[in-house]
Parts: C-alpha cells; structure tokens; sequence
C-alpha cells in the first residue's frame, strides 16, 4: 500500500496565466477527490478519478496528503494564483469534505484562487467562510469560482451535454457567488455532441455574448474526444468530429471578452484539429494569445494560408444536423 505521505493529486503544474493585465504566476492542482457526484456528462471521462474509499476520514486524510505534498514540492513564493480543480466539484461537500476547505485555504491564504464546482454547490455561508481564511487582503477578489456552464442554450446543454443544470441556475450561482465577495469564471464547451461545426460556432457566439454579464473571467474549451465517454462511442462510429481550429480562432477573435483557450489535445484526432500541416502553428498562437490577449497575433493567424480553409469554409456552409425524432 502506498504511503499517504507519499500520495500525489493527479496532476500538478506551474505556468503562467494572464489575470487583468498582468501575467503571473501559476500552479494548478488537480486534486483525487470523492469523485463527480454527478457524473454523467457525455464528454467527461475526469469523472473516473476518484478514491473508491466511502468514508469521510479516509477521503479526508487522502486529500490532506496530496495538500502537504504540493506545499512541499511548490515554494509558495514562487507563483501568485492557484487553480484547483478536483475532477468534479471542490464546493461538493459529498466529493470534499468540509474540513478540507479549511486546511486547503490556510494554506494557499494570500493567493488568488480559481476553484472548479458546479452550481449547486456554490452557497454564501461556505464562500464566506472560504474566503475569511483566504483572504489576506492582498487581493480586491481572492476567490473566482469556476463554473462548467458550457453554453447558455438550455437545450443543448440538456440534449448535446447532459449536464443537468440550467442556465437560469448558472445565474443564480454567479449572484450567490457575488454577493459572498468572490467572482465568476466561465467555462465554455465548443461543439458538443450533435451540433454541426456552423451550429456549435453559433452556439458559441450566442453564449459570450448571454454570459457577459454574469461572469468576470471566460475561457473557452474546444471540445477533445475523451476515453470512456458517450462522446467516444459516437466518435468511433464517425458521428462526431472535433471542431476546426480555424472557429476557434474565428470565435476568440470575435468574442466581445478576453476568453483564454488552451486547445487541449490540439492537432491531434481527437482534439480540435484542421489538416495537420497548419495546426502546430495555429495551436501555439492561441496559447500565446490566451497570455497576452494580443487579437492582431488571432486576426494575422486567421489570414494563414492554408489548403483546408476552403474546407472548412465549405463545412461551415454544408454541414447538415442530424435528424431527430420529435416523438417516440
Ligand atoms: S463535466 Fe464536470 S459535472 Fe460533468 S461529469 Fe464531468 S466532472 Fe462531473
Ligand atoms: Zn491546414
């Protein structure tokens, strides 16, 4: 059995990250938790990753080991801004249990955290609490709580993602975020499931534009075909295909905010892709842009010259949704 002194999150690392105007600093966790209580997305394999172990003290002393294993491994001098995820919801008192708050914001007190949860997890009393062990004053807003809200479109989020909330629940998240002081930050999910490449770049616009006033900080995940997903199944079968990196960039350059993207898997099959001879270029200008929010960089990528634009273009105009039944 492996030592709890010796257990790791899934995943760490240092980075940067563009905060306002500034670039700075950054460590982001992802931290083995009680898993996703919900679960059920159809394009998240994150939530396989979770202890098996029921009780409460056992998830709680796993979760205190990977803390005391970060702050030995990252100085905290050395980064200013914190993200931590937990393949689920870290607000989600079943997947991380209370006490854990605790020790998690003494030890990242006077940093500013991004911490992932879904909506129903988001409430004053908690927030409070979290931010008045955080908060050391060294920031206007020490806390922005993530939220997967995807698109604004009920419907699609309902039928493409399955994600189980609506966007009138994302709103009233983001005002129970406010009030307790912490701001909001907004991911978006480009081209789910079902949507052809025209109907997801809609889709998208629509949604930067209905989100504008609910969140402070946006970023944009252009959807990777993930192992043991619905998704998957779909795409083996040839029934999806991951979106272009030309309506990345045409959705970055167009958005009304500064929205960060990091194109994960980018290039490859089953991340968003173009033909394979343009990607490798186009992949780093949007990471390089989602530093330094430069759009000339985005405009000057989109006048790359490459064979399959037109057939993107041609995509983009031809593409037919799939036919669903209206009734059984
Ligand atoms: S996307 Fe988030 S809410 Fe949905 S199953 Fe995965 S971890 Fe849970
Ligand atoms: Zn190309």
């Amino acid at each position: 059995m492996i030592s709890h002194s010796m257990e790791k999150p899934l995943a760490s690392w240092r980075g940067k990250e563009r905060y306002g105007n500034e670039i700075m600093e950054c460590l982001t966790v992802i931290f083995r938790s009680g898993g996703c209580s919900y679960g059920a997305c159809r394009m998240c394999s994150y939530r396989h990753e979770r202890y098996h172990d029921p009780s409460v003290d056992a998830l709680l002393s796993h979760l205190r080991a990977q803390l005391n294993w970060v702050m030995e491994n990252y100085p905290a001098e050395e980064y200013r801004l914190v993200k931590i995820f937990t393949s689920g919801s870290f607000f989600d008192p079943v997947e991380v249990p209370p006490a854990f708050l605790a020790d998690a914001a003494r030890a990242f007190r006077g940093k500013l955290l991004i911490v992932e949860t879904r909506p129903e997890y988001i409430n004053e009393d908690t927030l409070t609490g979290f931010i008045g062990q955080l908060d050391d004053g060294s920031w206007e807003t020490p806390l922005y709580c993530a939220i997967g809200l995807e698109t604004s479109n009920d419907a699609i989020r309902e039928k493409c993602i399955n994600k189980g909330f609506t966007f009138a629940d994302f709103k009233d998240a983001a005002g129970r975020t406010r009030a307790s002081g912490a701001g909001v930050k907004a991911y978006f999910l480009f081209k789910p499931l079902f949507l052809t490449e025209g109907e997801a770049v809609a889709d998208m616009r629509t949604t930067i534009a209905d989100t504008v006033p609910y969140a402070d900080l946006f970023s944009m995940n252009p959807c990777t075909v993930q192992r043991n997903t619905e998704l998957e199944f779909y795409w083996k079968r040839g029934a999806y295909r991951p979106p272009y990196l030309w309506s990345v960039l045409t959705l970055l350059h167009a958005a009304p905010v500064h929205m960060t993207c990091d194109p994960l898997g980018g290039g490859q099959k089953r991340g968003p892709h173009n033909c394979g001879k343009c990607d490798y270029e186009l992949v780093k200008g949007i990471r390089d842009y989602s530093l330094t929010a430069d759009r000339e960089l985005i405009a000057a990528l989109l006048e790359t010259e490459c064979g399959c634009k037109e057939e993107w273009e041609f995509v983009l105009a031809e593409e037919k949704p799939w036919c669903m039944p209206l009734t059984r």
